[in-house]
């Protein structure tokens, strides 16, 4: 899709750090990282959320890329937190489905009120 930034990633149009890929799904790191570690997963397809009719086995796809991600990022034993931001409430920005992988320290307890 053009003008979508993720899109742009995934084609290698624009850089990014990669920590893992395959013929569906890019992993790369976050620009603005939350955490020690903070990595996105990504289909290379374009799909606009989770709730974007993404096929079955693509979504299977994404999510056991989460375990691979956190093995090679080491957070395998000290735990990781997994976010899908979606849509305006859920205060998505980049609007091409993408997954959170947060770890490396501990996390906030728990979210704070909404605004
Ligand atoms: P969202 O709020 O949509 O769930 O998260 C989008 C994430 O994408 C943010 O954490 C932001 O830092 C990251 N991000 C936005 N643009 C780029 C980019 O060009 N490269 C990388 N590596 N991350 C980006
Ligand atoms: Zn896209």
């Amino acid at each position: 899709m053009s003008d979508c930034v993720f899109c742009a990633i995934a084609n290698k149009e624009i850089p990014s750090t990669i920590v893992y890929e395959d013929d569906e799904v890019l992993a790369f790191e976050d620009l603005n990282p939350q955490l020690p570690v903070h990595t996105l997963i990504i289909p290379k397809a374009h799909y606009r959320n989770i709730g974007d009719d993404v096929p079955p086995a693509l979504l299977g796809t994404l999510f056991a890329t989460v375990k691979k991600v956190a093995e090679l990022k080491g957070v395998i034993e000290s735990g990781y937190r997994v976010i899908v931001n979606t849509g305006e409430d859920g205060r998505q920005t980049v609007h091409h489905l993408h997954i959170h992988v947060l770890g490396g320290a501990r996390m906030p307890i728990r979210m704070g009120p909404a605004d």
